[in-house]
């Protein structure tokens, strides 16, 4: 979603400085799954965030959000793409070493199915799904994506064309709300990453025998606070 692939359109408007009347904006998904398959962070709204909890499915979502610094300074909450070496890396090692967001902008969509080739939360999928390619940047509207081939494909009816712009509005909207209570997400999940590291840890415990358990104990107390010197004078 990088700034340079932005190509404003005002549609079926002339321009006034062109000869060339703008061309009328048409659309009709192909479902050919590119923008599931490398379109980098994928903003998350409060009102994503609403009708997930409304439906009883937001904690299947919980473990995929982050936050996002955006080139430009803002920052949202974002569906953070998939990492292919989550699979190699397991337990605490996977929560140490996990990649940054920037290094992932090509990656997948983590609640894509590659072998199945298909949305996994298809009914639920955030609002910034639902209206790609098309955004709203509060004056026009952008298409987001230039290569994505259902863009100029006929048969899109003036309703599903208003839907579309309604969405693309809405999510405008409602990416400045989120915003706004972004400190507030920042902290839930902060501390739902230390409540995963808790029960990591809890399972390792378990997991332990008891004579490697004492050794851990016993390097601990070695460790802890020394007696403070005595100051003699
Ligand atoms: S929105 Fe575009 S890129 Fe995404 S699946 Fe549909 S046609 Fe393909
Ligand atoms: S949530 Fe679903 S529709 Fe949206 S990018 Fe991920 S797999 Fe694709």
């Amino acid at each position: 979603m990088s700034e340079d692939k932005k190509n404003e359109i005002k549609e079926n408007k002339k321009e006034e400085t062109s000869e060339e009347p703008k061309k009328k904006f048409t659309f009709k998904c192909t479902r050919c799954d590119n923008c599931c398959l490398k379109r980098g962070p994928i903003p998350i709204t409060q009102w994503d965030l609403e009708i997930w909890a409304k439906n009883g499915v937001l904690s299947n979502f919980l473990p995929y959000l982050d936050i996002y610094n955006n080139p430009n300074g803002t920052m949202d909450l974002i569906l953070k793409p998939f990492n292919p070496k989550d699979k190699e890396n397991k337990g605490l090692d996977n929560i140490f070493n996990q990649s940054s967001i920037e290094d992932l902008l090509e990656e997948k969509c983590p609640l894509y199915n590659k072998e199945e080739k298909k949305c996994l939360v298809y009914e639920n999928r955030p609002l910034s799904c639902q209206t790609y390619p098309l955004e709203y940047n509060g004056q026009n509207y952008v298409i987001v994506d230039n290569d994505c081939p259902g863009i100029g494909k006929e048969g899109m009816t003036k309703e599903e064309l208003k839907i579309m712009r309604e969405t693309a509005q809405k999510i405008n909207y409602e990416l400045t709300r989120t915003r706004i209570s972004l400190p507030i997400f920042s902290q839930i999940l902060s501390q739902k990453v230390m409540m995963d590291l808790m029960r990591q840890n809890m399972e390792a415990m378990n997991k332990m025998s008891d004579e490697d358990r004492a050794k851990v104990d016993d390097i601990f107390k070695k460790s802890g606070p020394k007696n403070e010197p005595k100051n003699e004078n």
